[in-house]
């Protein structure tokens, strides 16, 4: 995970563990050191496991543990449910286009990886998608998605998400809440910086 809680990230996790359940979300290879006073309180509240251990260490085998990797050759089926016990996601924020910093991972532990289509999805998307397609057993191309929104904030404001987002039944992109809000606040920060 790359060090630090950003506002995002935050958002982002809450809502991982909302989702997939406290005891099914442990953060791993926090930087040595790291205390509970170093976690968000919204993240403690909401149970956070949490580790300065690496994801191998939590594995009884190498074998079991499944990186989701954009560059894999592979996408991830219903059926590695029952090749893998745990899924590794970077701890790393989307940034575009992607610097393929996955590949540290990859690299370091050389897991089995698997790939969830070829755009570049939020690590909670990419969480939801694979609780879809592991839990749910739902094939990925069944999945709806919907790539690079536009976010609306009002009739003269709106920001292209340069990523790929699960569709609600609504036809809108899954986002966590209270993220609109946060986009918009970050909007405005970074046009004030132009200014
Ligand atoms: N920009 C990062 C990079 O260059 O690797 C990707 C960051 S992505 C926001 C965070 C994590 O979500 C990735 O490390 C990966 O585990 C997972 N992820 C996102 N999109 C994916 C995809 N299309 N296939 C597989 N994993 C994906």
């Amino acid at each position: 995970m790359e060090p630090g809680f950003t506002p995002w990230v935050v958002l982002e996790y809450s809502t991982i563990i909302k989702e997939v359940g406290k005891e099914n979300l442990i953060l791993t290879s926090l930087p040595e050191g790291t205390t509970e006073a170093d976690i968000p309180q919204e993240l403690i509240d909401l149970g956070i496991q949490w580790t300065t251990d690496e994801c191998i260490s939590i594995a009884e085998s190498r074998q079991s543990l499944c990186l989701l990797d954009p560059a894999a050759s592979q996408d991830l089926t219903p059926s590695d449910s029952e090749k893998f016990e745990y899924f590794v996601f970077g701890g790393i924020l989307g940034d575009h286009p992607p610097r393929d910093r996955t590949g540290e991972l990859r690299k370091k532990y050389g897991l089995e990886g698997r790939r969830l289509g070829e755009l570049q999805m939020t690590t909670d998307t990419a969480v939801r998608s694979t609780q879809l397609i592991i839990q749910n057993q739902i094939k990925f191309e069944d999945i709806t998605f919907i790539d690079y929104p536009e976010i609306r904030f009002n009739r003269y404001e709106a920001t292209e998400m340069p990523f790929r987002y699960v569709m609600d039944k609504t036809g809108k992109p899954i986002l966590p809440d209270g993220m609109i809000a946060l986009i918009k606040k970050d909007t405005e920060q970074s046009l004030d910086d132009l200014l």
